[in-house]
């Protein structure tokens, strides 16, 4: 049996400098694997680095015949520490130089054979993807296959083009054979080229479903590239001497961000039992939303409205759609947009081809659209979320066929 062996983790860790570069790092976008796919409590890459390495490096204590005293231990200790304080770095991400002297201290801990790493429940992928660059053979899984698939895009497609060339037509017209290619740069030609070409074709498919909001004269008017449609879900209200459709809103606010406040100011005619939506900036702040846990209430006549009216209207396929607000891309911040009706009716324009059925379970806690008259799959999309989805899926196919 071998002689239990301390590891550096269980004794001491240069935490300062591995917490400075995980919060250094999620402001890091160009490069980061937080930007191939949204991951929520996604864990910082410094973070898993330095954990993987202290817990196969032994602690100097475990070899007092190296390192008798305890200053020669500390000693030790504190050359680890300026390995680990290189290794955390971003910019050392793929240094080959600070990695190889990782490795080898690896490998001298482990009498050349380190274990491998499994990550039952991966998540966003950062421990396997970080125990494949400390050259271990790292193992993952999750429940959820969205973690799955980033952890492959991540960790288990890149491995297999590694050093090789890119297969797009415009990169081999001009391939220069005397070039090399190094670990994914082929693979991340053809992401490239493929990726704009879809987007290009996308837009010629669908981009009339895309309609360019026109921005307030305080914006400088002109046209921006719409990033969201807010919407809310409206139900006749119970009260027969109301009636109206009211607006089933948690929050009517779109910012809450000091100088950049912004909501949804809904103003109700009392006369004629309607409601429209007004965009708001500045000071002040919006009414108190219209849901909550305990129930609703109708913005027009202020009668309760318990759940169990919203979930019989949905069975009876009664609940509407009203736009509140339009987001625009506007230069380095977000432009709220009053909605208009020629916004709301394009989503009219659309008519998916497929759409995914499957039923949805009937009783689970977590799964509320089925009371409201959604049972399936398909029934949690809108027609132009189906039409684009639809679209991008057809492209990866024809994006295929180009190739093979
Ligand atoms: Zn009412």
């Amino acid at each position: 049996m071998h002689e239990y062996r301390k590891k550096l983790i269980e004794v001491a860790l240069p935490l300062e400098a591995i917490n400075k570069e995980a919060a250094r790092e999620k402001s890091i976008r160009h490069g980061h694997p937080s930007t191939l796919h949204l991951w929520w409590a996604r864990r910082p890459l410094a973070a898993c680095r330095a954990v993987l390495f202290a817990s196969l490096v032994d602690d100097p204590s475990s070899h007092p015949e190296q390192f008798p005293t305890e200053e020669a231990q500390e000693q030790e200790r504190q050359r680890l520490f300026r390995i680990i304080e290189e290794l955390v770095k971003w910019e050392n991400s793929n240094n080959e130089t600070v990695l190889e002297a990782v490795r080898a201290e690896i490998l001298k801990s482990t009498n050349g054979s380190p274990p491998p790493v499994l990550d039952p429940f991966c998540g966003g992928g950062s421990i396997p993807l970080e125990a494949q660059r400390l050259g271990l053979e790292a193992h993952a899984s999750d429940l959820n296959p969205v973690a799955v698939l980033i952890t492959k895009a991540l960790i288990e497609i890149p491995p297999k083009f590694a050093g090789k060339p890119p297969v797009n037509p415009e990169s081999r017209k001009k391939l220069d054979h005397s070039k090399s290619w190094h670990g994914a740069q082929g693979l991340a030609e053809d992401v490239r080229y493929y990726g704009k070409w879809m987007r290009d074709e996308a837009e010629k498919r669908i981009g009339h479903l895309y309609p360019k909001v026109k921005l307030p004269k305080e914006y400088g008017g002109g046209e921006a590239t719409v990033i969201a449609w807010l919407w809310a879900r409206t139900v006749k209200c119970p009260n027969p001497a109301c009636g109206a459709q009211m607006p089933l809103v948690r929050s009517f606010w779109l910012s809450t961000k000091g100088n950049k406040k912004a909501w949804v100011e809904p103003v109700v005619d009392k006369k004629n039992k309607t409601v429209r939506f007004e965009v708001k900036t500045g000071n002040g702040e919006p009414p108190a939303g219209t849901v909550n846990r305990r129930g609703a209430t109708c913005i027009v006549c202020g009668t309760p409205v318990p759940f169990s009216h919203i979930r019989s209207e949905g069975m009876e396929h009664l609940i509407m759609e009203d736009l509140m607000a339009v987001v625009a891309q506007g230069q380095r911040q977000r432009i709220y947009v009053e909605p208009n009706h020629a916004q709301a009716e394009f989503v009219k324009n659309a008519h998916p081809s497929w759409k995914p059925d499957c039923s949805l379970p009937k009783r689970h806690r977590n799964l509320q659209t089925p009371a409201y008259g959604m049972p399936n799959v398909g029934d949690l999309f809108t027609s132009r979320q189906l039409v684009a989805l639809t679209t991008f899926s057809d492209l990866v196919c024809e994006a295929r066929g180009s190739v093979f």
